[in-house]
Parts: C-alpha cells; sequence; structure tokens
C-alpha cells in the first residue's frame, strides 16, 4: 500500500534546517520526512520548493532564506557547491571544523566507542590549497572549454577559477586551454564517443614549483601534437613534463595505462618534511601539501621511533611515510598495489639516501599475510587505506604479528570506526585522542590519525 507522504513535488514549505549531512547537505523535517537541501545551514528558517521525492527522503532548494546561520559565509559561485567541489564554501571554516570533528565524534559514539577525538588541525588559510587538479575538456557552445561536472551527473558546468586548487593550477589550465583551442584540438563527447581530449590533468610542486600538464586522449594521435608541445612550452616555462596518458574506455575513470612523455621528465619533484619526492603522472599524491606536512609530523610522533624499529608502511603509494619513518626506524617495508607508484618509491629513497627500506608492489592484505607467514615481527604497522578502510585479512594478518603500535590515517571515518572496532575485539586499544587533520578545507571530506596499542 502506498503511504501518503507529508510533502509533493513542487509543494512549497517553510522549515527550520536541523542538521547538516557528511556530504555537506541541509537536513529540514516535515512531519519527520527528511528534505535534502543544499546550500542551507543548521539553524536557518528557509521557504523550500520541493525538487523530488522518495519513499523515504526528498530533496528541495531554497527559495527564500527567512533566517540566516550566523555561521554562514555569502558564496561567491554557487557552481562550487553545484559541482561539490567545495560543497562547504557557505560554512564558516571554524564552523567546518567543528563540523568534521563533530563527524568523527558521532560515528564513534553510534558504534558505543568511547574514544576522545581532538580539535581539527585547520589551515591558516584554506582556499588554494590544491596541487593537483583534473578537469573535464568538452564542447560548449562551440568552444574548446574545461570545467566540472554537476554533482551525480554529466551535466558540464565550464569554470575558470576554482576556489581550492592552487592559483598556478588555474593559470595554466586556462593557457593550456587556449592553446588546444588555436590548435583545433577536439574535445570528447561522451554521448556518442567522438572527439579524443578527454582531460586535462596538472600537477604543482609547491616547493619546486614545477608543473606537470597531462593531456588524456582517447587515442594516440593528437592533431598538432608538435605544435601544441612547442607553444606550451614557450607559453608556460614553468611546466617541466607534458604527458599524454591514452584512455580509449567508455568509462568513468580518468586514466589510462598508457602513458607517454611529450616533453621534459616523465616526473615531476616535490619535498614534503625536507624530503625530495618524484611523482609520476599515474601515483597517488596527497593533494595539500601544507597539511600532509602536518599530517605526517603527527604519524612520525605517534610512532614513536628510536632508530630500533621495524615498521610496516601499508599502502604506501610513492612512499612518502615510509621515507618520514626511515629517518628515525631500523628498517621499513612498505607495500602499495600501483606499479608505478612504487618504481616512484624506490627512486625516491635512493634520492634521499635512505637505504633501510623495501617496497613491494601488491595488495596490502595479501602482502601483510605473506610476511605474517614468513614469521615477521614488526614493532609498529602504519596504515593509510584508501576510502573503503582495511581488508579484514590485512586486519588478521597485521594482528598476528604482534606490532606494539598500529597507527591508522584514514580519508574516511567510516571506516576507520569499523576497524578499529575490529582491531579492539582482536585484542588492540586506541590510545590517546583521534587527530583529526584538515587535508580538504571547503569539502565535508575529514583526515583523522588514531593510535592503537596492544591492551
Ligand atoms: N600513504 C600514501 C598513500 C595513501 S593513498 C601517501 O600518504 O601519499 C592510498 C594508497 O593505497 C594509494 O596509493 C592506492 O594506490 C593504494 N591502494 C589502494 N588499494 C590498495 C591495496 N589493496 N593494497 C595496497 N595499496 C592499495
Amino acid at each position: 500500500m502506498k503511504t501518503k507522504l507529508p510533502v509533493m513535488k513542487n509543494q512549497e514549505v517553510t522549515a527550520t534546517i536541523q542538521d547538516l549531512t557528511y556530504q555537506g547537505m541541509g537536513v529540514a523535517k516535515i512531519d519527520d520526512y527528511p528534505l535534502f537541501v543544499e546550500n542551507a545551514l543548521p539553524g536557518e528558517e528557509v521557504k523550500l520548493h520541493v525538487l523530488k521525492t522518495n519513499k523515504n527522503f526528498g530533496y528541495a532548494k531554497v527559495v527564500e532564506f527567512l533566517k540566516k546561520s550566523p555561521d554562514r559565509v555569502e558564496i561567491t559561485g554557487k557552481e562550487y557547491t553545484q559541482t561539490g567541489i567545495a560543497p562547504l564554501q557557505h560554512l564558516k571554516y571554524a564552523a567546518q571544523l567543528k563540523f568534521k570533528k563533530q563527524q568523527v565524534e558521532n560515528l564513534l559514539h553510534k558504534a558505543h566507542l568511547n574514544i576522545p577525538v581532538g580539535d581539527v588541525l585547520g589551515m591558516e588559510n584554506p582556499y588554494n590549497y590544491r596541487n593537483k587538479a583534473q578537469v573535464p575538456v568538452r564542447l560548449y557552445q562551440g568552444e574548446l572549454q574545461t570545467g566540472f561536472f554537476r554533482k551525480n551527473s554529466h551535466h558540464f558546468i565550464p569554470m575558470t577559477d576554482s576556489l581550492i586548487q592552487a592559483k598556478k593550477i588555474n593559470e595554466i589550465i586556462q593557457k593550456v586551454q587556449a592553446i588546444l583551442q588555436e590548435y583545433g584540438v577536439e574535445p570528447y563527447n561522451e554521448e556518442n564517443q567522438t572527439g579524443n581530449l578527454r582531460n586535462l590533468m596538472v600537477r604543482y610542486g609547491f616547493y619546486s614549483q614545477e608543473v606537470m600538464v597531462v593531456l588524456i586522449t582517447k587515442t594516440k594521435k593528437i592533431k598538432n601534437k608538435l605544435a601544441i608541445v612547442e607553444k606550451i612550452k614557450a607559453t608556460c616555462p614553468e611546466v617541466t613534463s607534458i604527458i599524454q596518458n591514452i584512455n580509449p574506455e567508455n568509462t568513468n575513470v580518468i586514466m589510462g595505462d598508457k602513458t607517454i612523455v611529450l616533453a621534459g621528465r616523465d616526473v615531476i619533484y616535490d619535498s614534503l618534511n625536507g624530503l625530495k619526492f618524484a611523482i609520476s603522472a599515474n601515483s597517488f599524491y596527497q593533494v595539500n601539501p601544507l597539511q600532509t606536512e602536518k599530517l605526517y609530523q603527527a604519524v612520525i610522533e605517534k610512532a614513536g621511533l628510536t632508530g630500533k624499529e621495524t615498521v610496516i608502511d601499508a599502502y604506501c603509494g610513492i612512499g612518502t611515510i615510509s621515507l618520514n619513518l626511515a629517518k628515525a626506524a631500523k628498517k621499513v617495508y612498505g607495500v602499495e598495489i600501483v606499479p608505478a607508484a612504487i618504481a616512484d618509491a624506490k627512486k625516491n629513497a635512493e634520492l634521499n639516501h635512505l637505504d633501510n627500506v623495501v617496497f613491494e608492489v601488491g595488495k596490502a592484505e595479501d602482502q601483510m599475510a605473506q610476511w605474517q607467514a614468513q614469521g615477521m615481527h614488526p614493532d609498529v604497522i602504519v596504515v593509510d587505506p584508501p576510502r573503503k578502510g582495511l581488508d579484514e585479512q590485512f586486519i588478521t594478518s597485521a594482528v598476528k604479528t604482534e606490532p606494539k603500535k598500529i597507527v591508522y590515517v584514514s580519508c574516511n571515518p567510516a571506516t576507520m570506526v569499523r576497524d578499529i572496532q575490529r582491531f579492539i575485539d582482536l585484542g588492540y586499544q586506541v590510545e590517546g585522542e583521534i587527530l583529526p587533520v584538515d587535508q580538504f578545507p571547503q569539502t565535508p571530506h575529514v583526515e583523522s590519525v588514531a593510535v592503537l596499542v596492544k591492551s
């Protein structure tokens, strides 16, 4: 039987926003029926227009603000909210930090875990912090444009600026876009899969000031390739590496497997905490370098190394955490699934004259099981998994090696809390406060560090 909903599509209602979801949407409740609202903050009284109703929840947009929150920042461009690149830009930064701390606290509370959470380590200037941009290239009103997609859709919104990318990156994107347009490069068209240039990726070393430009195409052939490369070199002297990546698949995954160097080096260099890193196009590298330095310092401090320890760095990427640890440990073992990242990691160990590190390509869960089978007993295990968190096999193998300490770096508090619960079940306990570090200002993402020790 169909139950009647308290609101209908296209209806207008007045409501008070009661909550903010972890995705940054305001929540209004009409007789307990939740409506999710973009750009609306707790405590605000709003007149809403209902956009869509599902069985258990709906979506609405604000038609008029009747009372605004003292935590509101007047927004400069609604496209930052629409595209999801800066969905919290309408919330004051201090309130963003409070919101992130609460996220972690709420998840712990729901799991009945009584663990304290520290104040979020924030940024002094929480804008233009990203060292990497990946923007779709599309034909828009007859011109080659770069921009972003509207959240959960394929609707393209051309944009020349971004609140959170390094200004240098915005500048390079605009210059390269003009060159590509001038030489008649055909942007990719998703619907009929015609055209060639899919995405533009730009990486910027905050310390080195080197720039890498990656043209992600459907096919190998780029019209006027040589002339384009020469013009980019002439117009953007900061660009030390021009790369083509080929992705022939009809997919949402941005990068393909094949990478060709068109000019300059296959990597750019940057440093973190005084260590130098080579970063290739396909490798993961933390996007907020200033905060990453604080994050890594916290990891080093919490690892509490004296120079005698054997340490595992799982999900090590290009070895950034591993090398920081290697300076203070006897031996460090890193594991990572992307072969190009491990190639970078090995290069980086040499670059920094650190020879007490071993890097393995593989799934962390398989490699951990293998290390355990070989009888390894690490003193400390550092993990920094992707959003889905740790694999159960990783957790059980790690515990069997009886580390004194596990330092958990997480980009998703929901899976971190789930995994902490598992470690507790297996005889570990959280030491001290969980420390959130704001790696992603203006977005709802939360990064945290937790330390587990044997009970
Ligand atoms: N610690 C690194 C990287 C963290 S990001 C840094 O701070 O830069 C997470 C990394 O885990 C990525 O490099 C990703 O390629 C890798 N990864 C994802 N799934 C994996 C798995 N199952 N096993 C090992 N590495 C994995």
